[in-house]
């Protein structure tokens, strides 16, 4: 069973270490074409990014797979002996905090690697060491909060219940779309300002066109994105009363007025097409079929890794292998996505026009120095976003 279940992990890795490769070796050839879209110098630039960021991919992947193998041999177990506390309750919790600041511990260093070094290199990092380390207490200090709350839950629920992986199902689901709820209004604004538009001509503008898709919202909102990171962006989040459009400051200092509504006609489609509803519930799917499995491992699974069956060790695993059922899932999420994303091109050109939505595409690639092109098998595991050539032939845009 424990063999089983390291040749799979170790098969989800080797694939995704291939996609990756074969993303390099995609793009240092594409990189030597006439460039499109943008500068030749930016062009390269683009390529580099990808191909770098691709190889931090790789490293990352291999970490994982290693860590894997430190807590099936050994690591659940020694923990498992460091924590023992007469409830199950507290002793799951304590455990799983244990085995989550392992895993915080051995991402940090990536995670400081792309911000202070990669996305610094190519011009993209706005995040200080302060402001990083704030940053870092603040997630921590959610997570040890509600993290911990929502470990202690699980761990009753599957100390208590037989059909305990249901009823746990149910349980994430909820807690799912309460963060759904709460993210726009109590969240974000833990690591951001949010404003109001100053430009009245153009808030009246979005107000109006608001009014005419019957999107109810508390204006537009303007996130201080430019403290951390220099990219361009926008998003549709919330639910209910705290559903609102956000636009980046970059985005706000970058586009035309035009460009701009066609972006935010863009994230009205997502929200007249209720995206964000089929999204939570494709994320439902995937969580019962993860509750499903791991509700219903083995007892030689647990003796093997010499350690007792109990909430802590269901969770672990649950945390350790669930990457590996998303993962099947992932072309499934991204053919979904990109499907939402063409309906919101076609929502937001309507709204405004198909030229200005196609100029603030062309310049979201440049200004975020994405490349243009993926191999088609990254796009089929990875792009949430069509690839910008077929968006842009979708508006009939005219790229020369
Ligand atoms: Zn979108």
């Amino acid at each position: 069973m424990l063999e089983t279940l390291i040749a799979i992990f170790l098969i989800y890795t080797l694939i995704k270490i291939y996609v990756s490769f074969l993303q390099i070796r995609f793009v240092s050839i594409e990189k030597n074409q006439k460039p499109i879209l943008m500068n030749e110098q930016n062009y390269i630039k683009a390529a580099n990014y990808a191909i770098a960021k691709e190889k931090l991919e790789i490293a990352s992947s291999l970490v994982d797979m290693v860590m894997v193998l430190v807590w099936f041999l050994g690591g659940l177990a020694l923990l498992q002996s460091l924590v023992n506390f007469e409830s199950e309750v507290i002793s799951a919790t304590v455990f799983m905090l244990g085995f989550m600041a392992v895993s915080y511990l051995v991402g940090l260093p990536f995670n400081i690697y792309k911000t202070f070094r990669l996305d610094a290199k190519f011009g993209f990092n706005n995040t200080t060491p302060k402001l990083f380390i704030i940053d870092q207490i603040k997630s921590i200090g959610l997570f040890l909060i509600f993290g911990s709350a929502i470990i202690a839950t699980l761990s009753f629920i599957i100390h208590s219940f037989a059909l305990w992986w249901v009823y746990g199902f149910f349980f994430m689901f909820g807690v799912v779309v309460l963060i759904n709820m709460i993210y726009p209004t109590f969240i974000a604004p833990i690591f951001n300002k949010f404003t109001p538009l100053e430009n009245k001509e153009l808030s009246n503008a979005i107000e109006s066109m608001m009014q005419r898709v019957g999107f109810h919202s508390q204006g537009v909102f303007i996130q201080d994105a430019s403290k951390r990171d220099s990219r361009l962006n926008a998003y549709f989040g919330g639910l209910g009363k705290s559903k609102r459009v956000v636009l980046f400051d970059t985005l706000v200092q970058k586009l035309s007025q035009r460009e701009l509504l066609a972006v935010f006609g863009h994230e009205l489609g997502h929200f007249k097409h209720g995206d964000l509803f089929k999204n939570i519930l494709l994320v439902g799917v995937l969580l019962f079929v993860i509750f499903a499995i791991f509700g219903n491992l083995p007892h030689l699974l647990f003796e093997q890794l010499g350690v007792e069956k109990n909430s802590a060790t269901v969770l672990a695993l649950i945390v350790l292998l669930s990457n590996v059922v998303s993962f099947i899932f992932m072309p499934i999420f991204s053919l979904f996505s990109r499907n939402n994303e063409y309906a919101a091109d076609k929502f937001g050109s309507e709204l405004v026009d198909k030229k200005a939505l196609g100029d603030a595409l062309v310049k979201l690639v440049d200004e975020n120095k994405s490349f243009p092109k993926a191999h088609p098998l990254y796009i089929f595991f990875y792009y949430s976003h069509p690839p910008v050539l077929e968006r842009l032939k979708e508006l009939e845009y005219d790229i020369n």
